[in-house]
This record gives structure tokens, C-alpha cells and sequence, in this order.
């Protein structure tokens, strides 16, 4: 089931430009209904669930139906990042709660280098070699 956003909980991310839920999808699919200052997902057919719109809301406010591999039908599941981990609350029908925490790899926003660094590569788009070739071989 596709991304939806819990109006109650959705700030609009205090009115800022660009929303958490716009910078990240990668499908381009959230918008801000600038009247009511809430987000929703204008195309949920093209929502591949990929969960990213989910761990960056500020206020836990997207949600996504749980993979059947993770958790029984009629759960909830909501993720809580922090600097270093990430935290899966998942609620179950009977209201039982089962949190489980991992380490993340953190990247800070903006620090991703192009092409890791390697400029020499080709720019002709007909090339069999990749953009990085052959300085990252
Ligand atoms: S990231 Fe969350 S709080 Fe911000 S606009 Fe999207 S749904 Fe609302
Ligand atoms: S789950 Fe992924 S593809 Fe779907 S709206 Fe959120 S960020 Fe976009």
C-alpha cells in the first residue's frame, strides 16, 4: 500500500519551501496543499513504497503498510531516526509493541561527492565505458 499522510500529525514543515517528504521521494510524488498546509502523495500508483518519505517526516506523520516479511497483516509500523540509529516500532492488532534498533551509516546532507571525486571519465553518451572509467577501475 502506497505512502498516506496522517493530516492530524502533518505540520507542513512549518510552512519552509521545499517540505522533508518533497526533498526526498524519489518519484517526485509529495506535495504540499498549501491551503490547508498538509502533504499528501499526488500519484500513489507510482508509489514504490521505498519507505524514504517515512523516516525523514519530522513528525512521524507518513506511513506505509508494513512488508508482509517484517510484520502480520494489520500492524503499524513507524520508524524514529536518530544521529546514529534508526528505531522500527511495530504495533500489532492485539496493541503489542516490538521496537527494533539498528545503526545507520550517516552521510551528511550536501556532502555527497559526484562521481566520488573522479573527473576524468568520458562525456560521450555512446561510450561502453561508465562515466568513472578508467580512473575507478
Ligand atoms: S515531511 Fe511530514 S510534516 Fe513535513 S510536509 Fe511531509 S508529511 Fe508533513
Ligand atoms: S514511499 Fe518512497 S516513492 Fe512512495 S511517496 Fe514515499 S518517498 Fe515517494
Amino acid at each position: 500500500m502506497p505512502s498516506f499522510v496522517i493530516n492530524e500529525k502533518c505540520d507542513g514543515c512549518k510552512a519552509q519551501d521545499r517540505t522533508a517528504c518533497q526533498y526526498i521521494c524519489p518519484n517526485d510524488l509529495m506535495v504540499l496543499d498549501k491551503e490547508k498546509n498538509k502533504a499528501y502523495n499526488r500519484a500513489v500508483d507510482m508509489c514504490w513504497e521505498c519507505y524514504s518519505c517515512v523516516k525523514i517526516c519530522p513528525t512521524q506523520a507518513i506511513e506505509v503498510r508494513g512488508y508482509a516479511d517484517f510484520m502480520p497483516l494489520g500492524g503499524v509500523v513507524q520508524p524514529l531516526r536518530s544521529t546514529d540509529s534508526i528505531m522500527w516500532a511495530v504495533k500489532f492488532r492485539n496493541k503489542k509493541v516490538k521496537r527494533f534498533k539498528f545503526p545507520i551509516r550517516t552521510t551528511p546532507e550536501g556532502t555527497i561527492v559526484p562521481d566520488a571525486g573522479f573527473e576524468t571519465g568520458s562525456d560521450d553518451l555512446k561510450s561502453p565505458i561508465l562515466r568513472t572509467e578508467p580512473d575507478s577501475l
